[in-house]
C-alpha cells in the first residue's frame, strides 16, 4: 500500500566544490553562512553522492536523469531531444533533434558567420519560425519540425526513415574576434567512424539542405529587412548543434507510481521533465540568474507539494559562481539556497516529507566547470535516522552514515524513507 508521504529533492546547481586558497582553504560551502543547511544536517543523514559514476563530471542533463533513476549510459543519446521538448516541440522515439541559434551570416555568401546570436534578437522570431514551417515542411522525405525559444534560441526536429544522430555540428561556436576574419559555418558530416554509415550520410545531407534553405527563406524575410534598416544584424540563418536521438523513456509516474513535478531554472532539465511526463512548474521570481528569487522558488515548492508526491527543485545560481570562478558570488548563491531551506523548514511538514539536499554536480572555483568530485548530501525529514554530522559541507558530509552512493541509489533511498518503495523478494 503506497504511503502518501512526500519526497522533495532540492539541488543547488553546481553547489559542491574544492578548497579555495582565497577562503583560507575552506570550500565555498564551508565559508558560507548557512544556518538552515546546518540545521537539516544536524537532524539528517549525510553522505557523498556521485550522480553518474565516481569521478565522472556530470552534465546537468545527465545528472538529473541519473538522480531520477534513468541510466544515462543506456538512455542518453544527446541533449537535442530535451531541448526540443523544452521549447514545446513534439518528440517521438527515432526523431533526431538539435538545438539551434538564429544567427547572422554575411548576405553576400550566406556562409560567413558574423554573429552567432543575431544580435540576441528578441522579437520577430515567431514570424521567422512561421516562414520556416511554411516553406520548409520537409527535405528529401524527412519531416521538418522547427520552433523558436527565448531570444536567438530555437530547436529543430527531423522525423523520418533512415536518419540518426551520428553527425557533426553546423554551428562553429566562434564569433569573429575584433580584427580577425570571420569563420564560415561548418558543413554537417558523419562523425568520425560513421563516414560510411548511410543513415549518418543522409542525415548530414538533410541538415545541410535545411541550413541552406533557411538562409534563402530568412535572408529576404520582412523581419530581417526591417532589422537591417534599423542597423541590427539580420537573423538570416539557423545553425544546428547539440544533436541527439529521441529514445523511449518510461514515464516517471509509471516507473515509480508517484505524481512528480519539477521546479527548475534550467531549460534543459525542464525539457527532460516534460519528456518524462512530469509537471513543469515555474516559480514567478525565478530568473535562472544570480539575482533569482529563492523565496519564490521555495514558495512554489511548498504549493506544488500540496498536490504532488514528488518535487525536484533546482536553484541555478551556485553553478554560475563556479563557472565565473568567483568565490564571493558563489558564497552569496549558496546563502540563497540556505534561505530557501529556511523557508521550507518554516512552511513544510517534515513529519510527512523527506528531503534530499544536494547538487547535480560540483562546479569548483578552481576548475571553473563541472567536476567529478562527490557532492555533499543530506537526507532530512520523514523516516531519516540522523547521524553525528553537525554542519553542511564537503568534509563534514563525508563523515556521514550514508557513505558514498550513486545517483542510481537516490530514488531507492528516498522511496524507502517515504514508504513508497517496493520490497525486493518475499
Ligand atoms: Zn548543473
Amino acid at each position: 500500500m503506497a504511503s502518501k508521504n512526500k519526497i522533495l529533492v532540492l539541488l543547488g546547481d553546481g553547489m559542491g566544490g574544492r578548497p579555495v586558497p582565497e577562503l583560507d582553504g575552506r570550500t565555498v560551502i564551508e565559508a558560507a553562512t548557512t544556518p538552515a543547511l546546518d540545521r537539516v544536517t544536524r537532524d539528517g543523514a549525510c553522505g557523498m553522492l556521485s550522480p553518474i559514476s565516481r569521478g565522472v563530471p556530470a552534465g546537468s542533463d545527465t545528472s538529473h536523469m541519473a538522480l531520477l533513476g534513468y541510466n544515462p549510459y543506456e538512455l542518453y543519446r544527446g541533449r537535442g531531444p530535451f531541448e526540443a521538448k523544452g521549447v514545446g516541440l513534439d518528440i517521438n522515439p527515432g526523431d533526431v533533434a538539435f538545438r539551434c541559434n538564429f544567427s547572422t551570416v554575411d548576405p553576400a555568401d550566406g556562409r560567413t558567420v558574423l554573429d552567432r546570436r543575431a544580435g540576441r534578437i528578441h522579437s520577430g522570431t515567431d514570424q521567422l519560425r512561421q516562414a520556416i514551417n511554411e516553406q520548409i515542411p520537409e527535405i528529401d522525405g524527412v519531416q521538418i519540425l522547427f520552433k523558436e525559444s527565448v531570444e536567438h534560441r530555437c530547436a529543430l526536429v527531423l522525423r523520418g526513415e533512415g536518419i540518426n544522430e551520428f553527425v557533426t555540428e553546423v554551428d562553429p561556436h566562434i564569433d569573429p574576434a575584433p580584427g580577425q576574419p570571420a569563420e564560415q559555418y561548418y558543413d554537417c558530416k558523419p562523425l568520425p567512424g560513421h563516414e560510411d554509415d548511410p543513415e549518418a550520410l543522409f542525415t548530414a545531407q538533410v541538415v545541410n539542405k535545411f541550413v541552406q534553405r533557411c538562409f534563402e527563406v530568412l535572408n529576404a524575410h520582412e523581419v530581417n529587412r526591417q532589422r537591417v534598416a534599423e542597423g541590427k544584424p539580420p537573423a538570416n540563418i539557423t545553425l544546428p548543434r547539440g544533436v541527439g536521438t529521441a529514445v523511449h523513456l518510461e514515464p516517471f509516474a509509471t516507473k515509480y507510481g508517484l505524481d512528480g513535478a519539477i521546479v527548475v531554472e534550467v531549460d534543459l532539465v525542464r525539457g527532460l521533465a516534460m519528456y518524462l511526463g512530469m509537471d513543469v512548474i515555474n516559480a514567478p521570481g525565478a530568473t535562472g540568474g544570480r539575482d533569482t528569487d529563492e523565496i519564490s522558488i521555495a514558495q512554489t515548492v511548498v504549493s506544488a507539494l500540496a498536490n504532488h508526491d514528488f518535487i525536484l527543485a533546482n536553484i541555478k545560481a551556485p553553478d554560475l559562481g563556479g563557472h565565473d570562478r568567483d568565490p564571493e558570488q558563489k558564497i552569496a548563491a549558496v546563502q540563497k539556497v540556505d534561505r530557501a531551506v529556511a523557508y521550507l523548514l518554516d512552511n513544510l511538514d517534515f513529519g510527512s516529507t523527506v528531503m534530499m539536499l544536494a547538487a547535480d554536480h560540483c562546479t569548483p572555483i578552481s576548475v571553473g566547470d563541472h567536476s567529478g568530485d562527490p557532492i555533499p548530501t543530506v537526507f532530512f525529514g520523514h523516516g531519516v535516522t540522523p547521524d553525528c554530522v553537525q554542519s553542511y559541507g564537503e568534509r563534514a558530509c563525508a563523515q556521514g552514515c550514508m557513505g558514498h552512493f550513486l545517483g542510481a541509489d537516490v530514488m531507492n533511498i528516498l522511496t524507502n524513507y517515504s514508504g513508497s518503495g517496493e520490497k525486493f523478494g518475499a
